[in-house]
């Protein structure tokens, strides 16, 4: 059990474990014609994850952060066992920024025994991580539906460092009828240009030097495609790139439409395009991803 923490006007920052308690405390803010914004996390929070509570308490009077480290969503071998857990500070953090309360259940009470439905959204979770990580994407539209309809938020913040979950996202809710506004978050990094992410902490000191190089090569070939050169060549370069800066195996490089996912050979000039990838540093797994809006007339 951890002691709850102090939030700066002084009231503890309550810690929920249990459905009932997590719809008790919501309810009594609905009561009092309160609206309600919900943030999932696996915890091990950074900036990253402050900035979208923080998003949230821009839109809702009451913000809810979930902890929940979701064992459906990683693949065997994957990291689940090492995934970094320090609820203590976490809750602390939350605290500070003003988040009024934590959702923190157990493996046991998100999936009982008996447990057997699960959530697959099709389209845009093929392809991209979907072909790396077979059922990530299973496992992470069924936990936020569920998170989703235990604590039926009005709005719900997601960061755009995890752009397919995003998309994946937007579409489940729009596809049950789930009646909350889904917020994108933008990516918040280091100042060396790296994405904040939990698993950061596994890079060694050198892998962390190199590691920024991802960024730079996303947008500075984002920069080029937004001006309507064709994908493939650049892509190529930008592969290139990466490899000579020290990253291992690169699972993809790919500009894809915004919103379908649905592969481009070019940035179209009337839709958002989006540049993702997927490589290794050493043993750590990174994404990154970032727009590319046509400049027209540059082409
Ligand atoms: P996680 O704890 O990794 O499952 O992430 C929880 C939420 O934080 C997800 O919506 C992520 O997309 C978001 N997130 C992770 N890293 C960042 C970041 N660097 N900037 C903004 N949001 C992030």
């Amino acid at each position: 059990m951890t002691a709850p923490a102090a939030r700066t006007d002084g009231t503890a920052l309550p810690i929920l474990r249990t459905v009932a308690d997590l719809r008790r405390c919501v309810a009594e803010w609905r009561s009092r014609g309160l609206t309600v914004g919900l943030v999932p996390t696996m915890g091990a929070l950074h900036d990253g994850h402050l900035s979208l509570v923080r998003a949230a308490l821009d839109r809702a009077d009451r913000v809810v952060a979930t902890i929940f480290v979701n064992p459906t969503q990683f693949g065997p071998g994957e990291d689940f066992s090492t995934y970094p857990r320090q609820e203590t500070e976490d809750t602390a953090r939350l605290a500070d920024v003003g988040c009024h309360a934590v959702y923190a259940p157990d493996a046991g009470s998100m999936y009982p025994e008996g447990f057997a439905t699960r959530v697959i959204v099709d389209g845009v979770s093929r392809g991209l991580c979907g072909d790396h990580r077979p059922g990530h994407f299973e496992g992470v539209a069924t936990v936020v539906t569920k998170l989703l309809l235990r604590a039926l938020p009005d709005v719900a913040v997601f960061g755009e460092k995890d752009y397919q979950q995003l998309q994946v996202i937007r579409r489940l809710v729009a596809d049950l009828d789930i009646p909350v506004d889904v917020v994108g978050g933008p990516t918040v990094r280091a100042a060396d240009g790296l994405a904040l992410s939990s698993r950061n902490a596994y890079l060694s000191e050198a892998e962390r030097r190199v590691a920024p190089m991802l960024f730079r090569v996303l947008r500075e070939t984002a920069a080029v495609l937004a001006s309507g050169a064709p994908a493939a060549p650049m892509l190529a370069e930008a592969r290139i790139r990466l490899t000579a800066a020290g990253f291992g195996t690169i699972e993809y490089l790919d500009l894809r439409d915004a919103e379908t996912l649905a592969a481009l050979d070019c940035a179209p000039d009337d839709r958002a395009g989006r540049l993702l990838a997927a490589v290794r540093l050493g043993a750590t797994r990174l994404i990154d991803n970032v727009p590319v809006i046509r400049s027209l007339g540059d082409s």
